[in-house]
């Protein structure tokens, strides 16, 4: 489903340039679980926003269900990301005044469904997480676990098929975080959505079904 081949990226910064990918190759296929995992500043995140559509690559290619996403257009990249990608954060990024229930079934409205349609959708999902009982509560109102289990009911809601965490634990404490993370693994084995997540710690990325490991911009 994701081919990556001879991929480099490269920053200027003043007279130097950061090679913060530096000519990776690998295969993802559908429905696999893949940490990808590596010290800071190893180019994870620029990794994952390429993945994503959000940033072109210096060179090399990115080849998503037989589309070239270094040759698309902006617009194009942007119904890319609305129709075939989720996110999870690090830092949650709920709107805090919003209840759970509003949270989830806001970005609904990108996939045409009606109010009774995206409030059904955003319970069943909201359960799936565990918060059946904080629909109602305002994201600024939760815990760091419920807010990232808001989080993950949102992405998995618009049903993806493809989603990208960006150290979707690092906020949380070690016994939240493999919860969050098995709930997060079970949901989308269930629903057969690729997973790519980044991390730092190499304990959270055993959890995945493959690493790939990053070290200055190269796979080792
Ligand atoms: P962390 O675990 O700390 O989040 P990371 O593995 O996600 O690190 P990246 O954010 O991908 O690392 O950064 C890789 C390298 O590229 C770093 O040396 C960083 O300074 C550099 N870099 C990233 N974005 C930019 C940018 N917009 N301009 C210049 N350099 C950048
Ligand atoms: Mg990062």
């Amino acid at each position: 489903i994701i081919e990556v081949k001879g991929l480099y990226k490269f920053y200027k910064a003043g007279e130097t340039v950061v090679h913060a990918l530096d000519g990776l190759d690998f295969t993802i296929n559908k429905g696999e679980f893949v940490a990808i995992v590596g010290p800071s500043g190893s180019g994870k995140s620029t990794l994952l926003n390429m993945l994503a559509g959000l940033e072109k690559p210096t060179k090399g290619e990115i080849i998503i269900n037989g589309k070239h996403l270094e040759k698309l257009k902006e617009n194009q990249l942007v119904a890319f990301r609305r129709n075939n990608v989720g996110f999870i954060f690090q830092s949650y990024n709920l709107l805090p005044t919003m209840n759970a229930l509003d949270n989830v079934a806001l970005p609904l409205v990108f996939r045409g469904m009606d109010v009774k349609k995206r409030i059904e959708i955003a319970k069943k999902y909201l359960t799936l997480v565990g918060l059946e009982k904080q629909i109602y509560q305002n994201g600024n109102a939760m815990s760091g676990g419920q807010q990232q289990r808001v989080g993950i009911a949102r992405a998995l809601a618009m049903q993806p098929e493809i989603i990208f965490a960006d150290e979707p634990t690092g906020n949380l404490d070690t016994k939240t975080s493999a919860e969050v993370l098995e709930l997060m693994k079970n949901i989308v084995k269930e629903e057969n959505q690729t997973l790519i997540m980044v991390t730092h710690d190499n304990d959270i990325a055993r959890v995945a079904d493959r690493q790939i490991r990053i070290v200055d911009g190269k796979a080792v």
